[in-house]
């Protein structure tokens, strides 16, 4: 190849190509969750309080990513190294001990102290605060690995809130047509599994399928009618808790015996890929009966 003409990468052969990956825009993406949260609150009989505490949580992961400054992007070099090795560029392995992350711990439980909530969320605040430096890894490092021990959840509420931010403000910084796809249901940026994913419209094209990182916050393509946790397209089927038209339901695989929600924003654009997945929990609770297990992750869920 000696043309200097380079393709238009979303056009290939005439047809239009869906995008790799939406990197987040953390400056928007909390605000208009908290929003949603609020939303869902007020339309929820049993969710109501709950859904409000997270909306507050949401607000305050929004009021602290307006306000700070740029975060360092990744050096070049790692991100190249990342991409010929077809890994994500972001390293969450390093991430535990990452100094930026745990002053940004700090802000989130300091700046949570105000916000009102319940009294077994209080007291996870007041020990994730009084935790020392070997504690705050261990939480941090089981967030980096999409995994909350049964037993710990409400305190790693609040360290999901400081990664959150700081992953979705990393992944700002990457190049999104710089990204490779690693594998199905793994995000391209960081590696991380996805909360749900959503049928949605990008330019002209119609019903494609993005995940949302439960940690980073990129949105990523990926063909439906698959299995986000295995990969297999063999037997795949979908279930909901309304009897028509629902606009989240559950891919069910029953080659691995896991399930994903998966949220037709086409149909419904308010539809929001975190606070609608916790909005929807009677679909846990009907999955749960099934005894099948839930493939998505998503720390506001964890314990349910
Ligand atoms: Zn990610
Ligand atoms: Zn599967």
């Amino acid at each position: 190849m000696t043309s200097t003409v380079q393709p238009d990468p979303t056009v290939i052969g005439g047809v239009p190509q869906a995008p790799l990956a939406f990197l987040p825009n953390p400056a928007r993406l909390f605000g208009t969750r908290a929003r949603r949260f609020e939303f869902l609150s007020q339309h929820s009989e049993n969710l109501g309080p709950y859904l409000e505490f997270l909306g507050r949580l949401v607000a305050l992961q929004d009021r602290i990513a307006r306000d700070l400054p740029q975060v360092t992007p990744l050096p070049r070099d790692r991100i190249e190294l990342a991409r010929e090795s077809r890994m994500p560029p972001i390293d969450r392995a390093k991430l535990a001990t990452d100094p930026d992350l745990h002053i940004l711990l700090d802000r989130v439980l300091s700046e949570a102290q105000s916000i009102e909530m319940p009294e077994e969320a209080r007291l996870a605040l007041s020990a994730v605060t009084a935790a020392g430096v070997a504690d705050r890894h261990w939480l941090v490092e089981n967030l980096l690995a999409d995994q909350i021990p049964e037993d710990s959840v409400a305190p790693h509420l609040f360290v999901a809130l400081a990664v959150q931010l700081h992953l979705s403000r990393l992944a700002a910084t990457l190049d999104a047509d710089a990204l490779v796809p690693i594998r199905t249901g793994v995000c391209p940026s960081c590696g991380g599994r996805p909360a749900t994913s959503s049928i949605t419209t990008v330019g002209q094209l119609e019903g494609v399928r993005y995940a949302t990182c439960a940690c980073c916050q990129t949105r990523w393509n990926e063909v439906r009618v698959t299995c986000l946790c295995c990969g297999s397209n063999e037997e795949i089927s979908y279930r909901s808790v309304e009897t028509a038209e629902a606009t989240v339901r559950a891919e069910e695989c029953a080659k691995c015996d896991h399930w994903v929600k998966i949220l037709t924003q086409s149909s419904n654009p308010s539809l929001e890929p975190i606070a609608d997945d916790v909005g929807s929990l009677g679909l846990d609770l009907l999955m749960k009966d099934k005894g099948i297990a839930r493939g998505g992750f998503n720390p506001f869920l964890a314990g349910f």
